[in-house]
């Protein structure tokens, strides 16, 4: 796998010198920060680029994070999110929680303590996606990779040549067989930091694969798209 280039953390907070105080201390710490003011430009902003964490303040304008949290599991992303509240009432935090939140800290908080548990999440998270190692070549269903030399032998015994996108996706596909790669870590790992192509070019990518390795491409065994979620790699 690349190097994981550095954590990049979406702080969402209407209070400005809070957001200012949160911004510094993250980039201190060596994150990569966005901000957000209110519900619907963080929807917008986590819809476009992907995040490894997020602070999200419940009492936001417009859509509350709650919802905003809400919003963000309904479309499958499991970035990790850490719920700022000015109230601290039990049921706040369990509704938090319950709507898919990580973790929950009252304000006014201690930074140190928040930073640690930015650390925390992160970390757990990351290593829940590690992925399986694969060597430099990879045979399934009588096709051979190469990934350093960006070729493949496909079903009918021919050599193709990948581009460097593609064997790196189909790299990536292979180190998690058998499980879903969101459409988010394709894009972090493949294509770069907050730099987004659109759900087609991946699929064109995926109907390239079917081309190469499928028997038959309309009904694919190894290379599987899930609609709004990801794509899936099987190696039988
Ligand atoms: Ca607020």
């Amino acid at each position: 796998m690349t190097k994981s280039p550095k954590a990049s953390v979406l702080v969402a907070e209407d209070e400005e010198s809070l957001r200012e105080t949160l911004k510094l201390n993250l980039e201190l710490e060596g994150y990569e920060v966005t901000v957000a003011e209110t519900g619907p430009s963080v929807l917008k902003t986590v819809r476009n680029e992907y995040f490894d964490l997020i602070i999200l303040d419940i009492m936001l304008p417009e859509i509350d994070g709650i919802t905003i949290c809400e919003t963000i599991r309904m479309q499958h992303n499991d970035v990790p999110i850490l719920f700022l509240s000015a109230r601290n009432t039990g049921a706040d935090r369990v509704e938090g929680l319950k709507k898919g939140g990580d973790d929950y800290m009252t304000k006014p908080f201690n930074l140190e303590e928040l930073l640690l548990r930015v650390d925390k999440l992160i970390t757990k998270n990351k290593r829940i996606k590690d992925p399986q190692s694969v060597g430099d070549t990879y045979e399934f269903a009588g096709c051979k990779i190469d990934f350093s030399a960006h070729e493949c032998v496909d079903k009918n015994g021919q050599i193709q040549e990948l581009s460097k996108k593609e064997a790196a996706l189909v790299k990536l596909l292979i180190e998690h067989e058998g499980e879903v790669v969101s459409r988010e870590q394709i894009l972090q790992i493949v294509w770069g930091y907050n730099v987004y192509p659109t759900t087609r070019t991946i699929d064109n990518f995926i109907l390239n694969f079917r081309k190469y390795f499928e028997k038959d491409t309309r009904n694919p065994v190894h290379f599987h798209s899930i609609r709004g979620i990801g794509y899936k790699f099987t190696a039988k």
